[in-house]
């Protein structure tokens, strides 16, 4: 019976399934590299809803597949917001370091940018933009630098005027109706700054690309291989330890 790659559990044959060495997710490529008999349906599976799905949906390469016409946006498609991709206007004007995410354009032909509702608050040096829903007290202000007596003034984006000062009120501030801007305009462009980090989850997906082209080149050898058990067990999670 073939033992599969990653759990080294030797099942019948009937229990694997194809795994491609590149998630389809990424495209189908002419002679694309395909693993028979080698990933079992169980880990391939796994595989599939954990670190398959992390590296299409949270990083900037799955962003990637929208522009390289690989994917077209539904109506759920969101991108951004996540600690491994998130991005923030940055043009210097009114909603300078407001956060903004990808979704699907009306007619679902292309992502386009929304700002989140938030909140932008200010001492008149430094401005710390907050969602809306994590706005904090006025009173806890302070645990995010602002100087307790200092002079805060508020500004919001991505919801009208009445609802951001219901907001603020419930919140304990006591500032006039905000300075409003209520969202982007179809067709504007925006200038923004895109941040990414490579989590352990994206190490592991990646790592697990790698390790499927060592095993299309090595077939059976490679859980052998005296260091594959370290490698293997990082990509399915078992391990702490990170691979050099
Ligand atoms: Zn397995």
């Amino acid at each position: 019976m073939p033992i599969c790659l990653y759990c080294l559990n030797d099942k019948p044959v009937a229990d694997f399934n194809r795994e491609h060495v590149v998630p389809e997710a990424f495209g189908k490529f002419k002679n694309n590299f395909v693993l028979h008999e080698t990933v079992c349906t169980d880990c391939n599976t796994y595989f599939g809803k954990t670190l398959d799905l992390k590296l299409g949906r949270q990083s900037i390469e799955g962003l990637d597949r929208y522009d390289a016409n690989m994917k077209r946006p539904d109506d759920k498609t969101r991108f951004g917001g996540t600690l491994t991709l998130s991005a923030r206007i940055n043009d210097g004007g009114f909603a300078d370091g407001a956060e903004v995410y990808w979704a699907a354009a009306p007619d679902e032909s292309r992502l386009v940018l929304h700002l989140y509702p938030q909140f932008g608050v200010t001492d008149g040096g430094r401005t710390l933009w907050f969602r809306s829903e994590q706005l904090p007290q006025r009173n806890d202000l302070s645990r995010h630098g602002f100087a307790q007596e200092a002079a805060i003034s508020v500004k919001s984006v991505g919801m009208d005027a009445d609802l951001s000062f219901g907001l603020l009120a419930a919140k304990g501030y006591s500032t006039s109706k905000p300075e409003v801007a209520g969202g982007t305009q179809e067709g504007e462009e925006l200038d923004i700054r895109i941040s990414g980090q490579v989590d352990r989850l994206l190490r592991r997906a990646i790592a697990k690309i790698a390790c499927n082209y060592l095993a299309h080149d090595t077939q059976q050898s490679l859980r052998c291989h005296r260091r594959w058990q370290c490698a293997g067990s990082f990509v399915t999670g078992r391990q702490k330890t990170s691979v050099q």
